[in-house]
């Protein structure tokens, strides 16, 4: 495979012939042989710093190796918002959509409308398909459309859109609401899972998929979850993957299909041991080699030069906070519940006993505004007490609340611009809550979350005869790469997309 240029990209080539000094410039080189992609491949891989590129770039030998080497690789993409975690990262990658526009504001929120705690995607008007006393999941609080969605308004019948992921947020959000399917792992019964959002039964391809066990060759003695949770969680994907394409033909419906596939385990193993870890390392190179298996099975079935990949992350990660202080940077930890413990005691203190938050998502304080409301108190300054206490907390950056970002009072520079990306009002927090650089609100591991760069920073690499191979070193966001789909697909950009066209690496 390594040695195999596709053969769009040879028909390309041909075309170039090598100018004299004084001759006319060349005329613009023609589109490759095939106009559009058949099939897109969107690949996250969760937890996933830019850096792992080049700190173990000397010994990848499949995916990587051949990402790096033929595709264009944006070595200064970042992404532009906080919380840069999960749910969001996804939300992104196909909708090129901020989370103030597409309403994704964190992987779970207090609902304010239902008085609970929701996820990006629970939904209780759908019944889950494959496993028995779960909540439902789908795009429902998905705003905005993403690539799949625009492929499929533009010629419905004849395009496919597939999601897969061991998360179910990771399945279902780069995928978008018209997705033909989106399929997570159902971790006690071992099974790929989905919900009645998409069909009222599972596609017969998924339940034989299930039914054969194959995934069990990677359980040996440990339990599903574990299997998910390890290296082996990404062979999983992969072969599920494969299963998809064969299952509902993609590559060749006609028009253009797309696959989001997502690998989740990174993001288990990052946590648990760090970036600079062992583990980290071998995880990186546990998913070239699968990279590297499904690109050989996309080119034996589909041919590669009929297939567009990207690949990106949903974000970066932080130093363990322990090697940190050994390096003598900052960084420490603070215990989970201390903004939430700040607010209610501040509250108490100045109001009275009452039970002033609801809930929270990251560390931001969902408060009470019908308790305040009864209690005849202004909002606007409840909060400016609750971020007072919170700012007075040892190694707090920034605190915003949410009164002071709806009137677009957030700071100017990095850290004010990406809150206000991530601020969607009628889903915020009452505060937002920034820690000092390298700050953890964990008790163990490391996390993401912040705005800060290390979380911020993934790789963005496209990889076909539509584009032109090499490192691009100018900066960009990872939002690009939904309007960069639109251009190459000749769709119309989704809906909130405010990246813009990566002219710089297409092939005309
Ligand atoms: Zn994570």
């Amino acid at each position: 495979m390594k040695n195999s240029i596709p053969a769009a990209l040879c028909a390309a080539l041909l075309f170039f012939t090598p100018q004299m000094p004084g001759q006319a410039q060349p005329r613009p080189q023609p589109r490759p042989a095939a106009a559009k992609p058949k099939l897109v491949v969107m690949i996250a891989v969760d937890q996933f710093r830019y850096d792992y590129l080049t700190r173990f770039g000397a010994r990848f030998d499949a995916g990587f190796r051949r990402l790096l080497d033929r595709g264009a690789v944006f070595s200064s993409a970042f992404y532009e918002h906080m919380p840069t975690v999960t749910a969001v990262g996804h939300s992104i990658l196909l909708s090129g959509a901020m989370p103030s526009v597409s309403g994704i504001v964190g992987n779970e929120w207090f609902d304010r409308a239902t008085m609970k705690q929701v996820t990006s995607v629970s939904d209780a008007s759908v019944q889950p398909l494959g496993a028995k006393g779960k909540e439902g999941a789908s795009p429902h609080r998905l705003l905005v459309s993403t690539i799949g969605d625009e492929i499929k308004m533009l010629g419905r019948d004849k395009c496919k859109v597939v999601g897969v992921s061991i998360k179910d947020r990771s399945a279902i959000l780069p995928a978008g609401r018209m997705a033909d399917g989106a399929y997570w792992f159902d971790k006690p019964s071992g099974n790929f899972i989905s919900s009645t959002w998409y069909f009222p039964d599972l596609p017969a391809w998924v339940k034989k998929f299930n039914e054969s066990r194959v995934v069990d060759q990677w359980k040996g003695d440990q339990s599903y979850g574990r299997m998910a949770e390890t290296k082996t969680g990404n062979d999983v994907v992969e072969k599920f993957a494969e299963a998809a394409i064969e299952g509902e033909n993609l590559g060749r419906n006609g028009g253009i299909d797309l696959l989001a596939m997502s690998f989740s385990a990174n993001d288990t193993v990052g946590h648990a041991k760090g970036p600079d870890s062992p583990e980290a390392e071998e995880i990186t190179f546990h998913t070239d080699k699968v990279l590297g298996r499904f690109f050989s099975f996309l080119d034996r079935r589909l041919g590669l030069a009929n297939v567009l990949i990207v690949l990106s992350a949903d974000h970066g990660v932080a130093a363990v906070p322990e090697l940190m202080r050994q390096r003598r940077m900052p960084g420490g930890r603070i215990a989970p519940r201390t903004v939430l413990d700040a607010v209610s005691a501040a509250l108490n203190d100045k109001y009275g006993e009452a039970k002033w938050v609801l809930g929270a998502g990251g560390s931001g304080p969902y408060l009470d505004h019908d308790l305040i409301r009864r209690s005849k108190l202004d909002l606007a300054e409840v909060q400016a007490t609750a971020a007072a206490a919170v700012r007075a907390l040892p190694h707090i950056a920034r605190v915003y609340t949410r009164e002071e970002l709806r009137r677009g009072l957030a700071s100017a520079g990095l850290i004010g611009a990406r809150v206000r990306n991530g601020f969607y009002y009628q889903r915020a927090a009452d505060l937002v809550v920034v820690p000092e650089p390298y700050w953890l609100f964990d008790a163990a591991g490391t996390s993401h979350g912040t705005p800060w760069n290390y979380d911020a920073h993934v790789p963005v690499i496209f990889l076909g005869p539509w584009v032109k191979s090499g490192r691009y070193a100018g900066r960009i966001q990872v939002n690009d790469i939904a309007p960069t789909l639109s251009e190459l697909l000749q769709v119309e950009p989704p809906s909130g997309s405010s990246g813009r066209v990566l002219t710089e690496m297409l092939r005309r």
